[in-house]
């Protein structure tokens, strides 16, 4: 077996999830969308069922699979629906959804449904991507519930920036939803996790929370162990060659790196296939049985390449932990300057474990 492996913190997983539930207060959605942005949707739900009040994904692909799973929480369809015939499996499966475009209302209109449904409409307070205008946001929620077709009719929307708490954006977005949704009844939510980490004012009936709850950051300046969060997701391998370099000798393509002294240098079994950034280059930190070493010269497909001069005990077979614990994933994003959100969803062939 190849020595690339993933193993998942469940217990983590549902510490994060309370940490989200202290700062909101209220419910929490445990967003999951994206196969839990890459920890495995089914084992997170599973773990989370005890926890959480709700959950949220993508499309109904992805609820699909959870219910087939025996996963009974409620489940919200956050981008809505875009099919007619998707109606019939929402009844079915008594899941909610997002209306966000007018071509939504129009489908709910036209189309019968077997069972009265639950609407959360989706207010573009700012975002400018999916999300109804303020100024139609009554004249939408009127048509709908001319549609004698709902159980309850909710309110949402999604911030833009809260990831950079300073910025008067999110301020703004909350002031927007607040004035387009002024006498109306029903639940609301705005806050992703930055917002649930660093907007109390925008606090509402249910927050979302998404990769907060993978013990990741959504902050550049404030780190996940700040946050009170743990890491969900241990990437790991192995040491599966070493060498002993000359100073003066170049490391692998492109000769990027060329060692300024003698140099022990290791192949770790991870590289771009497996989902490891390619982008990150010499200096990325990594960790080899517990100590931490840095990634010289380009990621390759299937291999990288770190420096073991001052790690004599390191040799083939050696555990190296490419993100988790002792390497944030956080610091690995910001060397292939990226996000956590995209590492985490692209980890490819590895072997995945969940740990209770
Ligand atoms: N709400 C919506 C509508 C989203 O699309 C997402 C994720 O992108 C989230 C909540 C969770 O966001 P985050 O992962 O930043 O907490």
């Amino acid at each position: 077996m190849r020595p690339a492996r993933v193993i998942i913190d469940l217990a983590a997983l549902r510490h994060n999830y309370q940490v989200a539930k202290r700062l909101h207060g209220g419910k929490v959605f445990a967003v999951i969308k994206a196969d839990a942005y890459g920890h495995g949707a089914v084992a997170c739900a599973k773990a989370l069922q005890g926890e959480a009040d709700a959950f949220g994904v993508a499309c109904i692909e992805e609820a699909l699979e959870l219910r087939a799973a025996g996963i009974q929480l409620p489940i919200l369809l956050l981008e809505g629906l875009f099919e007619a015939s998707e109606l019939a499996l929402v009844c079915e499966h008594r899941l909610w959804f997002a209306v966000a475009t007018p071509e939504q209302v129009a489908m709910l209109e036209h189309h019968t449904v077997a069972a009265p449904v639950h609407v959360w409409l989706k207010i573009d307070s700012g975002m400018h991507r999916l999300g109804i205008a303020p100024a139609e946001a009554k004249s939408m929620a009127e048509r709908l519930q001319a549609t004698g077709k709902l159980a309850s009719l909710n309110w949402m929307s999604h911030f833009s920036r809260a990831d950079e708490p300073e910025e008067s954006t999110t301020q703004q977005q909350t002031e927007c939803f607040d004035q387009a949704t002024r006498g109306e009844s029903g639940e609301s939510s705005l806050s992703n996790s930055a917002g649930i980490l660093a907007h109390p004012r925008a606090h509402r009936s249910w927050g979302r929370a998404g990769i907060m709850l993978y013990g990741s950051s959504p902050f550049a300046e404030r780190s996940a162990v700040e946050l009170g969060l743990r890491p969900v997701m241990r990437f790991e391998s192995q040491i599966i060659s070493t060498r002993q370099l000359e100073s003066g000798e170049a490391i692998g393509y492109g000769g990027s790196f060329v060692t300024d002294k003698p140099m022990r240098v290791g192949v770790v079994a991870c590289g771009y296939a497996d989902g490891y950034p390619r982008l990150a280059g010499t200096g990325t930190p990594i960790a080899v049985n517990g100590r931490l070493t840095r990634l010289v010269g380009r990621v390759s497909m299937d291999m990288l390449t770190i420096d073991l001069t001052d790690l004599p005990d390191a040799q083939v077979g050696t555990p190296v932990e490419l993100w988790g614990e002792q390497v944030p994933v956080d610091a690995i994003a910001k060397r292939a300057g990226t996000i956590s959100y995209e590492l985490l969803c692209h980890v490819k062939r590895a072997a995945f474990s969940w740990q209770d």
